[in-house]
């Protein structure tokens, strides 16, 4: 059943028609044979202590007849980790639970309950969902665009000091998407604008210097967007470089009464990403590159009715041979 599914997502390769060959090499010549599909039992025992069993392909060519395993053409299901340990020992239901729980944001130590499977095992199927997230974040496009605003806002996380970093955020919002924001402060004002913020981006940076920033600016955001921005000298050549350039002093406003700019959205998102990550107890970690790329996937799919399918359409994308 679970077969089925991942076939009609595109995320296994169709098992009765006849273009899965067969590419064990022998003499140096590929085999070429059409695969055929197969029930094989495994040489190990479900908790029932009977040997399960499973569907694979088997080359039909005389004298070859070589297994061939229907997860190959999907490296996420037959990953392999550093040791070179494959992580197949799980069943496709199985992987597809762990994902599950990953994109509806599930603790691991909830997971290790629900479903029984180590911590480690886990942790590593959520590192592998977490590259399917940044392999998207690192095939996005640029932001902005003629007459799309762009807020850019930086912001030191403070923690242990040796984690100490600046990061540059940017953000930018559709024109027809722009809603006047108020002044509340409420987790209900911090949901809202996360949804009209389109593509969230969250860049590592050492330093906050415009030597720093401006070619990550340069580089992220489409020439003519129009950008907010607060008054941070590291921004004031932006007219020159190609940008419409509005700035907010956001310590009298949220909304520059002149310029009508504001950065409120992004440095909402901002509070929501310091408190996940717990940045202000334990410092930023080692892992929070990461797990901004995985916070910016996430920003571009809010809705958790449908984050499932968006994740192994994007697994298709990243993962697929
Ligand atoms: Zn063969």
């Amino acid at each position: 059943m679970c077969v089925q599914f991942l076939q009609d997502k595109e995320l296994l390769p169709s098992l009765n028609d006849n273009n899965n060959r067969c590419t064990k090499v022998r003499n140096n010549k590929e085999c070429g044979g059409i695969l055929k599909k197969c029930e094989r039992t495994s040489k190990k025992r479900n908790s029932y202590g009977i040997f399960k069993k499973y569907i694979s392909f088997k080359c039909s060519k005389r004298g070859c007849q070589t297994y061939c395993s229907i997860r190959k053409q999907n490296q996420f299901f037959s990953y392999l980790d550093l040791n070179n340990r494959c992580h197949s020992n799980l069943s496709l239901t199985e992987i597809m639970e762990l994902v599950w729980h990953w994109t509806h944001l599930v603790p691991v130590h909830q997971v290790v309950q629900f479903t029984g499977r180590s911590k480690n095992t886990v942790v590593d199927w959520f590192n592998l969902c977490r590259d399917v997230a940044i392999y998207k974040f690192d095939k996005r496009s640029k932001l902005g665009g003629k007459d799309v605003i762009v807020q850019i806002d930086e912001s030191l996380f403070k923690g242990k000091r040796k984690y100490n970093r600046g990061r540059l955020r940017c953000g930018d919002i559709r024109p027809n998407e722009v809603t006047e924001n108020d002044t509340d402060d409420s987790d209900d004002t911090e949901d809202n604008n996360i949804n009209n913020t389109v593509g969230a981006k969250n860049y590592g940076t050492q330093k906050r210097d415009k030597a720093t920033l401006l070619p990550i600016i340069k580089n992220e955001v489409e020439l003519g967007s129009i950008i907010h921005s607060d008054e941070w000298r590291a921004y004031s050549s932006l007219n020159n470089e190609g940008y419409i350039h509005s700035t907010v002093n956001h310590q009298k406003w949220f909304i520059d009464p002149d310029t009508n700019a504001n950065t409120q959205t992004i440095e909402c998102l901002w509070k929501i990403v310091k408190k996940r990550y717990e940045i202000k107890v334990n410092g930023a970690s080692p892992l929070l590159p990461r797990q901004l790329k995985e916070d910016w996937w996430r920003s571009l799919h809010p809705n958790k009715q449908t984050i499932f399918d968006e994740f192994l359409s994007d697994m298709k994308d990243a993962f697929m041979t």
